[in-house]
């Protein structure tokens, strides 16, 4: 049986390598950079543990636990420690826990009285059209009031897409808001009702799931899969050339200067959409896919930096913070990592990352290391009170990052389903299509790897054996 090609060893790639083992399906992963993981990388320096890009995963879907046992990680995963559950958001220099019931609302300074009865209004706000396509802005402010928006939603779409809430788009981005809003008239009425679902079906509410991360970063889990993998992995090898060989297909494999011809069963795709344009299918123009090229993914700085305990003054117990676009600082957050999990730093210090840069301030990253981590310590001195030096400091930056789901981004999705229709046999997963977090990459790798077997199944012969899964 032919292998199946799966371009990008990033984690969608590599999860979707596993799954097809699992299933007995041959599959080659064709990483061009020398190492697999894609942006997650963990290292550890003088006690401190920095990850390059991100920190944690979200245990979503049972499907991400399956993986984790599947590697015989288990007794490797850390979950987050219960008293890092705390969030904030800062307001005027000072970071206010998030509340967690509804008399730490009421009491919090985060939103102003007028604020707050706004929020008791949302339940009697009429729904928009189902087929509207409002930006999470619009749709916040609609719903919920300005405040709200500048001082919650804001800073939860720069920690998760790095993003800019006037862009963004709620049905593309927020498909779980725009959905409740249709079937429950209500957000706040949604997340009562909607939560005995979620128990029906095994899914968790991205705000109720446990984080977690290895003993030794998540690099655990990208040594894991690619010990298992073995040989079925090639690194170095940037793939741009795609051709048809009978039912099958030829993927050109250049390795320095030596270029290959590999014939598989099937190809998937698991690169950011701009490597995808960039790529020769037959039978798909490069019009056709001039729009994958056309996504935004503003570049991404994160600085990790460890500090004595003793020159901290806030008492980092929590997850971290997150900074409203208001309060003209220069970090979009901040995780405080040493209280999230055991080991991120020696005793008596601290780590913190942060992230700079997105699409509030894609002009940061492109400034120098040094001069990134002074604009850390100003801003971390503001908020938490720090006082002395940074006693580590690890700098990575993402020039392309994460893409944005922004108003329009159903006409990217369209693209990437019409690929798949006009070249059977070749598949698109990933960030560009299913999800920025790492838990959406793990969901998107395992689906697709069911939805290759189902097509080899039904179209090649010798893999007739092969069941069909329910996609
Ligand atoms: C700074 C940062 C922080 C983040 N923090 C978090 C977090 O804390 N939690 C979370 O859930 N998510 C986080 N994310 C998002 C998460 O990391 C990604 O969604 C996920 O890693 C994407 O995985 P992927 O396999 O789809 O893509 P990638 O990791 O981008 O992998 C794609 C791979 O394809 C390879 N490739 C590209 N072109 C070719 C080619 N032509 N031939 C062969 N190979 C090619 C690349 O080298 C790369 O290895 C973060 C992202 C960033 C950038």
């Amino acid at each position: 049986m032919k292998p199946v090609a799966i371009i990008g060893g990033g984690i969608t790639g590599l999860t979707a390598a596993f799954y097809l083992k699992q299933n007995h399906i041959p599959a080659v992963v064709l990483e061009a950079a020398e190492r697999v993981g894609g942006v997650i990388q963990t290292i550890r320096r003088n006690g401190y543990l920095a990850e390059y890009g991100p920190n944690s995963i979200l245990e979503t879907s049972p499907v991400i636990a399956n993986l984790v046992r599947d590697l015989g990680l288990e007794g490797r995963r850390l979950y987050s420690e219960p008293r890092a559950e705390k969030r904030y958001i800062v307001r005027d220099k000072k970071a206010h826990a998030v509340p967690g019931s509804a008399v730490d609302f009421l009491r919090t300074p985060l939103f102003s009285m007028s604020a707050k009865m706004r929020l008791l209004a949302e339940p009697f706000i009429r729904s928009g059209a189902e087929d509207l396509e409002e930006s999470i802005a619009q749709f916040v402010e609609r719903r919920l009031g300005r405040e709200f928006l500048d001082y919650a939603i804001d800073p939860l779409v720069a920690g998760i897409y790095a993003g800019n809430p006037r862009r963004l788009s709620v049905p593309q981005a927020f498909p779980k808001l725009h959905k409740l809003e249709q079937r429950y008239h209500s957000l706040i009425l949604g997340q009562v009702l909607g939560a005995r679902e979620r128990k029906r079906s095994g899914e968790v509410s991205k705000q109720s799931a446990k984080k977690f991360s290895f003993d030794n970063g998540l690099q655990v889990l990208i040594d894991g899969l690619q010990a298992n993998l073995g040989e079925a992995i090639e690194t170095d090898a940037h793939i741009d050339v795609l051709r048809r060989e009978g039912d099958g297909w030829l993927v050109e494999l250049e390795k320095g200067w030596d270029v290959r011809q590999i014939e598989c069963s099937a190809v998937l795709l698991a690169v950011p959409s701009h490597k995808i344009a960039a790529l020769k299918i037959p039978g798909i123009t490069p019009e056709e896919m001039e729009p994958l090229r056309q996504v935004h993914y503003p570049p991404v700085a994160s600085v990790v930096l460890g500090f004595r305990r003793a020159d901290v003054a806030h008492p980092l117990d929590g997850f971290g913070m997150l900074i409203p676009e208001k309060e003209n600082l220069s970090i979009l957050g901040a995780l405080f990592s040493s209280s999230l999990f055991p080991k991120r730093a020696p005793e008596g210090e601290v780590t913190i990352t942060c992230y700079l840069g997105g699409a509030r301030a894609p002009e940061l990253p492109t400034q120098s290391p040094e001069a990134l981590v002074k604009l850390v310590v100003q801003d971390l001195a503001a908020v938490l009170g720090i006082r002395g030096q940074p006693t580590f400091q690890h700098v990575a930056v993402y020039r392309k990052a994460i893409p944005q789901y922004n108003v329009g981004y159903g006409k990217i999705r369209s693209v990437m389903n019409d690929m798949e229709t006009k070249a059977p046999g070749l598949f698109v997963a990933g960030q560009a299509r299913d999800g920025v977090s790492l838990g959406d990459s793990i969901i998107s790798g395992h689906n697709v790897g069911g939805r290759i077997q189902n097509f080899l199944a039904a179209h090649d012969p010798k893999a007739a054996q092969l069941e069909t899964v329910a996609a």
